[in-house]
């Protein structure tokens, strides 16, 4: 078996409490819903599990309230084959949440408490210094505060560690952040967040990348949904398509990629076949419901690219 390098996660941990209903309520209405169900989520999180399952040598440093289900999730995580030894409990802090309303049509309302996951400072990611430095690749997100995602990059940087980013949800970034990225994945609408480029087409793409190679960063890849991704590195941009399947709901698509792809990288994979490998393991995803129970373990995708 190829040796895995250590992969260190930074990121957010949600439940997300997900209720099924005919339509939105209205202001001062109430509704009934239809089926409801707790499943853990959080981009962070999503992408750990995606890395974990998919066969990585993983870390994940967060925060989760002194909860209940914040205990039950820290369990969730290790039987994913993920180190949650740098998940902090933070005392008086409830588990971050979600409140998901998912209408007829498959629409979804969203709305979140950081809770625990606004506890992950500056702070508390230099008490995990070690965890940072010791790894081959750190991949973050944005449901973090900025600050620490920053502190992180730094230490990242002065360590050779190789910092990616998935810059969702989207926000506008900082060039000293973007400076510090190797490698940055955006959607389409996190891709014209950062560029100001809507995303319609190929050229749309790589003119985005061009603007963000401007900022610093080595490697970009947008995703294009079922188009795949637009993959721009060493002054050479191309699509890498997707794999057609029947789609179900693409909730944790993106994160699925993210993880699936940083443990094809870390097992010195080449980039293309590192996409493919990612496309693989995000198309099961969107075959399947919700966010961590779609994610695919290595097994599956596997099976898939045979
Ligand atoms: P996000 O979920 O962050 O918005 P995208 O929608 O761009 O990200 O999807 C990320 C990746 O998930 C795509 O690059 C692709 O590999 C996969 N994917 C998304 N939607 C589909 C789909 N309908 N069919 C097959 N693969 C998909």
């Amino acid at each position: 078996m190829t040796q895995t390098a250590k992969l260190a996660v930074l990121g957010s941990i949600n439940a997300d409490h997900i209720l099924n209903l005919s339509q939105f309520p209205r202001p001062g209405e109430t509704v009934i819903g239809k089926q409801y169900q707790v499943a853990f989520g959080g981009k962070g999180a999503n992408q750990a599990v995606a890395a974990g399952r998919s066969g990585a040598d993983i870390a994940f440093i967060a925060c989760v309230g002194a909860d209940d289900i914040g205990e039950r999730i820290l369990q969730q995580l290790a039987a994913d084959r993920i180190d949650a030894t740098p998940v902090s409990v933070i005392d008086g802090a409830n588990t971050g949440v979600a409140l998901i309303f998912v209408n007829r049509e498959g629409e979804n309302s969203i709305a979140i408490h950081a809770g625990a996951n606004a506890a992950l400072t500056p702070d508390v990611v230099a008490q995990h210094q070690q965890v940072i430095a010791g790894a081959s690749a750190l991949l973050m997100q944005l449901e973090s505060p900025q600050e620490s995602v920053l502190a992180a990059a730094k230490i990242a940087r002065q360590h050779q560690t190789r910092v990616i980013l998935n810059p969702a949800p989207a926000a506008p970034l900082s060039d000293e952040l973007l400076g510090l990225v190797d490698m940055i994945t955006p959607n389409e609408t996190e891709a014209e967040m950062l560029t100001g480029i809507a995303i319609n087409s190929d050229e749309d793409a790589a003119r985005a990348a061009a603007v963000l190679h401007g900022k610093g960063i080595d490697q970009v890849l947008i995703t294009l949904g079922s188009r795949g991704v637009w993959l721009s590195e060493a002054g050479k941009g191309q699509r890498i398509p997707g794999f057609r399947v029947q789609a179900v709901d693409t909730i944790a698509a993106g994160d699925t990629f993210n993880g699936a792809l940083i443990t094809a990288l870390l097992e010195q994979q080449p980039m293309p076949q590192a996409v493919r490998f990612a496309h693989a393991a995000a198309a099961i995803a969107v075959t399947r419901p919700g966010a961590q129970p779609s994610v695919p373990w290595r097994e599956e995708i596997d099976r898939f690219l045979q």
